[in-house]
């Protein structure tokens, strides 16, 4: 038997090196073929609000379609669409077909409701971010009012000078910003209230443990706290169950997202949701009307 010296480990090394490489390189090339054939697919998460039993909004993610690997998720393919330079294909490719869904919508008699679209931070620096969106709104007749931007707090605390130009530019074409996964980045309360940013959302790693023993139900508290202070918007992310629902909603977060209410589903799917309701939603209605 012979053993592995240290040649063989090097080696080894190189072909893992050359397989990751590989992999890697046929992976950007059916990206390439994704963006050209058009395999990419939205689907809708709704954002309930708790009090009133009702979708008052919704998320539009992005999956693959690959043609033999079945539906990728977006972890898998965003960073490589960022540094190959593509990922404004993708997000320009998002904002149409959410303004698509939406026009297709509201003609078919839905009540419709906001629909939020995330940001890659590469997207939200670029200059011609505010153009190509007055450009994708018109075209489908869909108003600013109808589209939410999501960017993370780490994207938007990137360049605070810059951000604060952009912002200025998105409120005045009267789009409203949420600054996703807010509490693991690092954003000064200074900042939040220059920016003026609409909504925060609180991210699920708190959410996750708000019903639990630890720091977190403080943590939660303290940015919903912060956030009615401020005036902003709030929404819970990643709600899975109804002991979190409830705390939240006592301390004053109604606007919850996550698998206890509902998946992210089909264009269709959400459709249905929106022209029946949700079933469950309702679970923790509490005002009347
Ligand atoms: P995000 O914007 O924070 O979206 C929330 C993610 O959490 C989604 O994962 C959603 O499916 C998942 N989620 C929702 N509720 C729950 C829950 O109750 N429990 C758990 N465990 N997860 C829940 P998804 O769709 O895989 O997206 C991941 C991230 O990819 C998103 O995080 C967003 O940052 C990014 N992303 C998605 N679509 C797009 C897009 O069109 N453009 C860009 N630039 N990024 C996108
Ligand atoms: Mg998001
Ligand atoms: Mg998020
Ligand atoms: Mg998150």
């Amino acid at each position: 038997l012979r053993r592995l010296g240290e040649h063989d480990a090097i080696q080894c090394y190189t072909e893992q090196m050359k397989v990751d490489a590989m992999s890697r390189l046929s992976m950007e090339s059916a990206l390439r073929e994704a963006i050209d054939k058009d395999q990419f697919v939205l689907v809708y998460q709704p954002k309930v609000d708790a009090d009133r039993g009702r979708i008052v909004g919704g998320e539009a993610l992005v999956r693959w379609h690959h043609p033999t690997e079945g539906v990728i998720g977006p972890v898998a393919f965003i960073p490589l669409l960022e540094e190959m330079g593509l990922i404004g294909h993708l997000g320009q490719w998002v904002l149409n077909q959410a303004c698509d869904d939406l026009s297709r919508w509201r003609a078919a008699g839905v009540p419709v409701v906001p629909i939020a679209v995330n940001l890659s931070a590469i997207q939200f620096g670029r200059q011609d971010l505010l153009d190509s969106i007055r450009d994708t709104l018109d075209a489908h007749e869909v108003g600013a009012d109808m589209i939410e931007l999501e960017v993370t707090e780490s994207a938007l605390m990137r360049d605070t000078h810059a951000t604060a130009e952009v912002l200025h530019g998105l409120h005045g074409l009267g789009l409203s910003l949420a600054v996703d996964d807010f509490g693991t980045g690092y954003s000064s309360l200074a900042y939040l209230k220059r920016f003026a940013v609409d909504t925060l959302k609180i991210d699920r790693s708190f959410v996750q443990d708000c019903d639990g023993g630890n720091h977190d139900p403080a943590i939660v508290r303290a940015i919903i706290a912060m956030a009615r202070s401020l005036g902003m918007g709030l929404v819970a992310e990643g709600v899975e169950t109804e002991a979190q629902a409830r705390v939240l909603q006592a301390h004053g977060c109604p606007v919850m997202q996550g698998y206890l209410f509902a998946r992210p589903m089909s264009e269709v799917d959400f459709r249905t949701a929106l022209r029946d309701g949700l079933p469950g939603a309702d679970r923790f209605r509490r005002a009347a009307e």
